[in-house]
């Protein structure tokens, strides 16, 4: 059994070690991107310095991370949240703002796979999601353009257009006012003629994502929580009932250990690298658009997101930017090849609206796994992990924090929404930029001929 997963024996056990001091091949300075030059201050930070005692050490400060701290200082806990470069510096700082109920899979899917209870729980879990989201952020007052404006979802394939029914229907049969959009109505929310038919979800809605971020981290230190950064743990071992995690500058020792590594996740845990496939996607953004065309682009505020298989994402930014994502992936640092394909996405469904000029382009690691699902573990007493957002991680991880807080707190395992399982290793991992390209090549093909 590797070390990590015993938290009682009396000797101290060997180590396990990250492998260099980037992650995952990326430099830890802030990527540049539309986000990084308009969101709010990011909070004076230090590495850790020396031995450190806490009640929970939180490794990552994205929105998995920093939730939980929030959640746990809130109830009284003494938490350390570490970064090995800053908040919101992993992909929740890269996304595209769209808040997004549900999960990947469809309510009926997470119910065949969990039946009864367990399926009924992890769909409420993603129902409810964008709401703990929304109400985060109003009650500590976070500075974050948020909006609940509602997500759209439109289709432009055969495909596509039988999942938006299927999907607006099993929603509206759980009690959710979703609408199907048609036509002239559908054109008009959108701003553009590219889709036949879409539905509305009144739960989704955007947000500037660093600015979230870095707000949850401001919140986070007024409640009392360390946050140290830039500190990455290069070791975790457990050693008489407590977690001893080391960095280059310090220590901590505490009861209880989070990791909200997320996509970014290294050799920490043993199998949690190989357990699911860190996918790059690609953002763009315009300069500021003309206000007719800022004015016909998504005017009553929603975003959207398509169900092509190669998804795209659009919405304007807080300063009257078009924002879009998607389009293409790769299990490689070089997103060059996937910002064309976006762009021409971009020019296919707005261009006729007038000149688009792209002024900005970046990219992220997000974290699939095989079932599409989160996944949560615990492979070793009070060591508490959370990865798997599979592209849906604002109100996802947001709502997972919360989740390993309560768990902490001693929330039983069998109340949880997320249910714990063991972590498992991907067969032939290695060969998974082979695996991403193949999957990109092929759904690129099933959306033309969808
Ligand atoms: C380009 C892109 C677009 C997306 N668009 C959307 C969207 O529109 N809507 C949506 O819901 N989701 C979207 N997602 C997904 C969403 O951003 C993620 O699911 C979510 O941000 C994951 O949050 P996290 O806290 O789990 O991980 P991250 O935000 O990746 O944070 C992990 C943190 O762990 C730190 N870390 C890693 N290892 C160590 C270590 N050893 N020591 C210390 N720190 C460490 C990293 O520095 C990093 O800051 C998108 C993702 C990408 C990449």
């Amino acid at each position: 059994m590797p070390a990590v997963c015993s938290s009682t024996s009396p000797r101290p056990e060997p180590m396990i070690r990250s492998d260099s001091a980037s992650l995952l091949g990326e430099p830890l300075g802030l990527p540049p991107s539309l986000w990084a030059d308009t969101a709010i201050a990011a909070p004076a930070l230090a590495a850790l310095s020396g031995p450190q005692v806490a009640d929970v050490l939180i490794i990552g400060a994205g929105f998995t991370g920093l939730s939980a701290a929030i959640h746990l200082a809130e109830a009284g806990l003494n938490c350390i949240v570490v970064d090995a470069a800053q908040p919101g510096w992993g992909a929740s700082g890269r996304n595209n703002g769209q808040v997004i109920a549900g999960l990947k899979q469809d309510p009926e899917v997470i119910e065949q796979l969990f039946p009864g209870e367990a399926g009924r729980r992890l769909v409420q879990f993603g129902d409810q999601a964008p709401d703990e989201v929304f109400r985060l952020i109003a009650r500590h007052g976070i500075p974050c353009a948020a909006r609940q404006q509602g997500w759209i979802q439109p289709a432009c394939t055969r495909a596509g257009i039988k999942a938006v029914r299927a999907r607006c229907a099993s929603w509206q049969q759980r009690g959710v006012n979703a609408q199907l959009l048609e036509g002239e109505h559908l054109h008009g929310l959108l701003g553009t003629r590219g889709y036949s038919l879409g539905w509305i979800d009144p739960r989704g809605g955007s947000l500037q994502p660093l600015s979230y971020a870095r707000g949850l981290a401001h919140v986070a230190l007024q409640l009392g929580v360390r946050i140290h950064a830039p500190t990455k743990v290069d070791t975790l071992r457990s050693e008489q009932g407590k977690w001893l995690a080391s960095t280059a500058t310090g220590q901590v020792s505490s009861q209880q250990v989070i990791v909200a590594t997320g996509a970014y996740a290294e050799q920490l845990v043993p199998g949690l690298r190989t357990s699911f496939v860190p996918v790059r996607t690609a953002q763009i953004a315009t300069e500021p658009l003309p206000a007719a065309m800022q004015a016909a682009i998504l005017p009553l505020g929603q975003v959207a997101s398509d169900t092509r298989q190669l998804l795209t994402s659009f919405r304007l930014s807080p300063d009257g930017r078009l924002v879009m994502g998607g389009s293409g992936a790769t299990a490689g640092l070089d997103h060059s090849r996937i910002v064309p394909s976006l762009q021409r996405v971009g020019e296919q469904l707005f261009g006729p609206l007038g000149r688009l000029q792209w002024a900005y382009q970046w990219s992220g690691y997000f974290a699939v796994t095989t079932d599409h699902l989160p996944h949560v573990h615990e492979p070793a007493r009070q060591l508490h992990i959370a990865v798997g957002c599979n592209g849906r991680g604002i109100a996802i991880s947001t709502a997972l924090g919360k989740q390993l807080a309560n768990r902490v707190l001693g929330l039983s395992a069998d109340e949880l929404q997320v249910p714990v399982s063991s972590i498992k290793s991907i067969a032939f991992h290695r060969l998974r930029g082979l695996g991403v390209r193949a999957a990109t090549f092929y759904k690129r093909l099933q959306d033309r001929l969808d």
